[in-house]
């Protein structure tokens, strides 16, 4: 469990986290509140992400995801439920370009296994080569 410092990248922290300690699988939770964070989707028709980047006082409800390894390195993805002043709830796919006003982080490395991400066809993304389909 880590404490985000104030005015950390979230996604950048807890990747550097995992790199440091070479977590290569696990489960990532973190609550708290953002200054500002960049979210978005993915455009399943164009195949690419469009980002939204957020400002204000920005609520991490609840930001899940995972680690794994992508190009021989520990690679994260994270999505985050985000609240905003008047209690309402927008979020997405959690991309680098945030601004940690608090945050509290739990990471539950998880030993035994091996999940790599490799590019999908069907998809566009880049996906756990695990045998399953
Ligand atoms: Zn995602």
């Amino acid at each position: 469990m880590l404490r985000v410092p104030y005015g950390a990248d979230l996604y950048e922290h807890l990747s550097a986290f995992c790199r440091a300690r070479r977590i290569r699988l696990g489960t990532i939770a973190a609550i708290g509140a953002f200054t500002e964070v960049t979210v978005g989707y993915y455009d399943q028709k164009e195949r690419r992400y469009y980002k939204k980047r957020l400002r204000g006082d920005i609520e991490i409800v609840s930001c899940l995801g995972n680690v794994s390894v992508k190009d021989g390195q520990p690679f994260l993805h994270l999505h985050a439920a985000l609240g905003d002043k008047r209690l309402r709830m927008l979020g997405g796919h959690l991309f680098p370009g945030s601004s940690v006003f608090a945050a509290e982080a739990r990471i539950d490395e998880l030993a035994g296994g091996r999940r790599v991400r490799v590019p999908d066809a069907r998809t566009g993304l880049a996906l756990w080569d695990c045998g399953a389909t």
